[in-house]
């Protein structure tokens, strides 16, 4: 069994995909090609966003959202302490400080009293200005959109939405993408609509905002001449490969792939539910996920790394998203972040546990990973 069967989701579009190679090879236009455009327009409408600015990752994505508005020394950026290292990376490379945030035990979502409560601390210190809130789709789920919005309005914050696990989730009707002043996404493979390598978007309703992202994503240049550089930027394209690769890709997650991984992930609910003590994750009524991830808590009284083995064993791969708090990476050791009170987060990262999950996955293998972690939670209460 393959964590994320990208091989399974190849074979069901292989005619597609390769005829897409074979055009942009054919054409030998490799950079800014016409699926570039094409994927862009796609993106945009389906996410329901005016502009999207197709990148070369996920994290340039972030960094290019934060810089096209102003974001850098002297800034504190809210970031959730569970997450990937990215999040919280950005603001940093940008100059800006990053205080982190603790998290919601049920959806893994940021936890707004959190948020709000680190604003004012950075507040009464008065050592950095409250900017803006990175707030994640963490595992495909949507962020608590109106609660964060009203904190953000509240203190003036600028919110960027990092839908790198996103892509997809809907809250109260409106598509993840669309939820953030600006909202970025990543292409890498095993997201929910992953390329053959890297790629990212960002999303804005805003046109000069489009046009700085564009111009900082390619040079610095000016809208009208690429040789007429205007400000530093950096070199982060989606080449016409990537872009070519996610127009079927694309068409699959909408036609059926989104679909499919929910119906795995309701599977999973509906079996799982009847093992005592497993938290299973929690999807609010207003909210659709994605399921960039399915991440259960095992009981604080079983030692993780047994199970897990005992899974491997029965050729059934799992993985720990997130193993360390973002407060206590090295990376941001001797910052502002030090401070962080997340103690949700730190119990998260002792019990979580991601299984198998994508829309290729069959019944029998849900059954399988249900089966083998009965067993093993079963022998558990024995010992
Ligand atoms: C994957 C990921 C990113 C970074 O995307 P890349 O394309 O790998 O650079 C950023 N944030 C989150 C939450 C992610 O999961």
């Amino acid at each position: 069994m393959e964590f994320r069967d990208l091989k399974r989701q190849y074979e069901r579009l292989k005619v597609a995909i390769d005829a897409q190679i074979e055009k942009v090879i054919s054409s030998a236009h490799f950079i800014s090609g016409e699926a570039v455009g094409e994927i862009e327009s796609a993106l945009a409408e389906y996410v329901g966003v005016k502009y999207c600015i197709s990148c070369g990752n996920g994290t340039d994505a972030i960094s290019i959202a934060l810089l096209a508005h102003n974001v850098g020394s002297g800034d504190a950026v809210f970031v959730p302490d569970f997450t990937f290292f990215s999040s919280g990376e950005c603001p940093a490379a940008v100059g800006a400080t990053p205080v982190f945030v603790d998290v919601r035990k049920d959806t893994y979502n940021l936890d707004v009293d959190s948020l709000e409560r680190a604003v004012r601390r950075v507040i009464k210190e008065g050592k950095l200005i409250p900017r803006a809130v990175i707030a994640v789709d963490l595992f495909g789920l949507p962020f608590d959109y109106e609660a964060v919005r009203s904190v953000c309005n509240k203190y003036d914050l600028l919110l960027v939405e990092d839908a790198a696990q996103g892509f997809g989730g809907v809250y109260n009707g409106r598509k993840a993408c669309s939820l953030g002043d600006i909202s970025t996404t990543s292409f890498f493979p095993a997201k929910p609509l992953g390329c053959y390598g890297d790629g990212g978007a960002i999303f804005t309703d805003d046109e000069s905002i489009a046009n700085l992202c564009r111009s900082i994503a390619v040079h610095g240049k000016n809208a009208g001449d690429k040789y007429d550089n205007v400000r530093i930027g950096m070199n982060s394209r989606l080449d016409t490969l990537q872009a070519a690769i996610l127009l079927p890709k694309l068409q699959a997650f909408k036609d059926y792939e989104l679909e499919n991984v929910n119906k795995v992930a309701d599977f999973y609910t509906e079996k799982l539910e009847e093992i005592e003590g497993l938290i299973l994750p929690a999807v609010p009524e207003n909210c659709y996920s994605s399921w960039a991830q399915y991440t259960v808590q095992l009981p604080e009284t079983v030692n993780r790394a047994v199970v897990q083995n005992f899974l491997k064993n029965s050729g059934i791969p799992t993985n720990i998203y997130y193993i360390k708090p973002m407060h206590k990476q090295g990376a941001f050791s001797n910052t502002f972040s030090e401070v962080a009170d997340c103690p949700i987060t730190e119990g998260l990262c002792e019990h979580v546990l991601c299984l198998p999950v994508h829309p290729y996955l069959m019944e029998c293998e849900v059954n399988e990973v249900v089966c083998a972690l009965k067993e093993v939670l079963h022998n558990y209460r024995a010992i």
